[in-house]
């Protein structure tokens, strides 16, 4: 045998190296080039390990809407499923069925009017994608009417609350599209339809209402929306319709309160998007996005092609994307049926109303919203009179949990209200009652402690002299 220390392989890296004994430990990752050589795989995937494992646990990720536990069947089967391009639908039809069978069970249970059997709709990597889909093919719809019309078509614009998510924005900056935003207030906390009818015009290509607005959990009032709409319509001729981005919404509303009429029962709503991987239950990257019928999705951004007996339509702005997500939802379906999701959803709300009653309950915390809770998504702020003295702010309540391993953002509301200072907790299927409790007491302890200083933090000082408020740890808001 090679004494190691003669052998020229030894410690550059062989199937004999202990991985913590290799050359490659001693040196620095690359950062600007490839290394020339390659690397045994047990150190390369030991590097790139390390270099992501000193962050928070996922599970303990509050801040994110986005999926964090799955099952072990769940994640197997997605894992199982890597390898597979979701576009080759030639070579994998039976994905590309699933992936159409999972539309028409999004399509039903928003209640489509839809009679065909196949329901028009799209495959998504996020909300984002789909909520760009709808937002184009609302901007496709309103430009052919123009045009038959005879008038111009070149100044569109769109209606939406300042609670909206950053892909929005994108849409309107990529698609030109003027953005006409209705600020958000205390008194109005979510989309005022008053002021939001009162910016559309002939040039609107649709009214962006939002279920589980992104900074405060709540829902817009899409009925009272729909009927306004309807209203203004008749009243002008114009036919502004309204394209719904239900990224939270869109899976909680269906189970938890089936009874209200936010989706396609309303009359204008032409399109609505929805995460697959928020409430939807699958890691990321999944989204979903249908129409009300095939006649609302322009003929030129699709292409349908039977596989299988299905009519698998294909609309989308990536091209390659993950099958495995499609594989992970349709298992979800299955795995938890209707009541499933119901009961899932259901203790996420019930943990949400907890957590909140019992913050509400401390002397410094109020609730953003008084009233109850749609989406298991819980806002707070520091009591007024309370921040008055306060030698602290969120933002060390935030660096106090992460010292815990939570990740608990505090944030500025958006333009209008921005002077307010909030934390939220998205409360996921997995995060239970009692984990809920382990952070109420980490709460409590870090207020204890924040209570007891003297001189205020440079947080407090900045927020005294009322520099921006930053600290921007987080994206959490999607801007
Ligand atoms: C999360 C979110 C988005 C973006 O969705 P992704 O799935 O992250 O692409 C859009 N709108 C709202 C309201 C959201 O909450």
């Amino acid at each position: 045998m090679l004494d190691p220390k003669n052998d020229p392989y030894f410690r550059k890296g062989d199937a004999k190296t202990d991985v913590f004994g290799s050359d490659a430990m001693l040196q620095p990752s690359p950062v600007d080039r490839i290394p020339q050589g390659p690397t045994t795989p047990e150190i390369a995937y030991q590097m790139v390990k390390d270099e992501t494992f000193a962050q928070t646990q996922p599970r303990l990720n509050l801040a994110t809407f986005v999926t964090t536990y799955m099952d072990e069947y769940a994640t197997r089967l997605m894992n199982e499923a890597v390898n597979i391009n979701y576009i080759d639908e030639t070579e994998y039809p039976r994905v590309a069925v699933m992936c159409q069978k999972c539309i028409n069970i999004m399509a039903n249970l928003w209640n489509t009017p839809e009679t065909n059997k196949w329901k028009a709709g799209a495959l998504a990597i996020g909300s984002s994608e789909a909520c760009m889909l709808g937002g184009i093919a609302a901007l496709k719809r309103w430009r052919e009417r123009r045009k038959k019309a005879g008038k111009p078509y070149d100044k569109p614009n769109m209606v939406i609350s300042t609670g909206y998510q950053v892909v929005w924005e994108k849409f309107a900056t990529f698609w030109d599209i003027e953005m006409r935003c209705v600020p958000l207030s205390l008194e109005h906390p979510t989309l005022d339809i008053d002021t939001a009818i009162k910016m559309c015009d002939e040039n609107t290509i649709c009214v962006v209402p939002i279920q589980g607005v992104t900074w405060t959990g709540l829902n817009d009032d899409v009925e009272a929306l729909d009927a306004a709409l309807d209203k203004y319509n008749a009243e002008t001729g114009n036919e502004v319709c309204i394209h719904i981005d239900a990224a939270s919404g869109g899976f909680i509303l269906p189970f938890l309160n089936p009874e209200k009429k936010w989706d396609f029962r309303l009359k204008w709503v032409l399109s609505i998007s929805t995460s697959g991987h928020k409430f939807g239950l699958v890691y990321p990257g999944l989204g979903w996005v249908v129409w009300k019928d095939k006649k609302y999705l322009p003929e030129d951004m699709s292409f349908t092609v039977n596989y299988l007996g299905a009519e698998v339509t294909q609309v989308g702005l990536n091209y390659s994307r993950p099958a495995a997500q499609i594989l992970g939802q349709y298992y979800q379906f299955i795995r938890l049926g209707f009541d499933g999701y119901k009961n899932v959803q259901y203790n996420s709300l019930q943990v949400a109303k907890y957590l909140k009653e019992k913050v509400a309950a401390m002397p410094e915390f109020q609730p953003y919203a008084q009233e109850d809770l749609p989406n298991p998504i819980f806002v707070w702020l520091m009591k007024p009179e309370y921040q008055k003295t306060a030698k602290w702010t969120l933002y060390d309540l935030q660096d106090k949990l992460a010292q815990k391993g939570w990740m608990v953002p505090a944030y500025t509301m958006p333009a209008n209200i921005e002077n307010i200072v909030v934390m939220r907790t998205l409360c996921k299927q997995g995060f239970s009652r009692d984990m809920a409790d382990q952070l109420l007491a980490d709460i409590q302890f870090a207020v204890d402690e924040l209570n007891k200083l003297e001189y205020p933090t440079p947080t407090r000082i900045a927020m005294e002299k009322n520099m921006p408020l930053v600290a921007k740890t987080f994206n959490h808001t999607g801007k």
